[in-house]
């Protein structure tokens, strides 16, 4: 008997996110790499574009190692919430140990837009509150996507990085 309407699956919904990635411990480009192949596998998540790496000078803690970053876009029918449930598990499963706050890691994966959702819970703020003022975040986010929005701020990343002071944006393509 064909299924009636209600007993069918709603369909998914896809949004679109923007992952900043860094690293800058134990060869962090290959540290990318892994990254990017464990969230090409992640359930409901499609990986559809990756930044080139670019070295970046550390920025807050500044006696350690220079961090490699990317952005990644992907297509997802997680929530926001279960996005970022992902990518904790996965940053666990690379052996990342939260130690020092913006110490040296092995690999740091933070949603910087969902859509164009505004989140402000305890586990969750979207788009990334520091974004905005980030050269390793705005940089690569811009190679893949400068037409993205800033649903806060009301610009597009284009605009954004444009804003940026010189020194804020150091960012060396590998
Ligand atoms: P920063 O947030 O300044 O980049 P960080 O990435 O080093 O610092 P983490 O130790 O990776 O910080 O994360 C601490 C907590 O930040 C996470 O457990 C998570 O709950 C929270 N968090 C809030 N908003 C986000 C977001 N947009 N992406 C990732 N984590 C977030
Ligand atoms: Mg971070
Ligand atoms: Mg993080």
């Amino acid at each position: 008997m064909p299924p009636d309407a209600s007993s069918r699956r709603p369909e998914p919904r896809w949004h679109t996110a923007y992952i900043g990635l860094g690293s800058n411990l134990h060869d962090p480009a290959a540290q990318l790499d892994e990254a990017c192949r464990r969230l090409a596998l992640l359930p409901g998540v499609v990986l559809t574009k990756v930044s080139s790496y670019y070295a970046t000078p550390p920025v807050g803690v500044r006696d350690q190692p220079w961090f490699v970053n990317a952005v990644a876009a992907i297509r997802t029918t997680l929530t926001a919430e279960d996005l970022l449930a992902a990518l904790l598990h996965l940053e666990a499963a690379m052996g990342r140990v939260r130690t020092q706050r913006w110490g040296p890691r092995l690999v740091d994966l933070d949603i910087l837009l969902y859509d164009n959702d505004v989140i402000h819970t305890d586990r969750l703020q979207v788009p990334h509150p520091e974004m905005a003022s980030r050269g390793f975040v705005l940089v690569p986010l811009a190679e893949i996507a400068p037409e993205a929005y800033h649903p806060v701020l009301h610009q597009t990343i284009r605009q954004l990085l444009a804003q940026l002071p010189a020194e804020a944006k150091e960012a060396h393509k590998l």
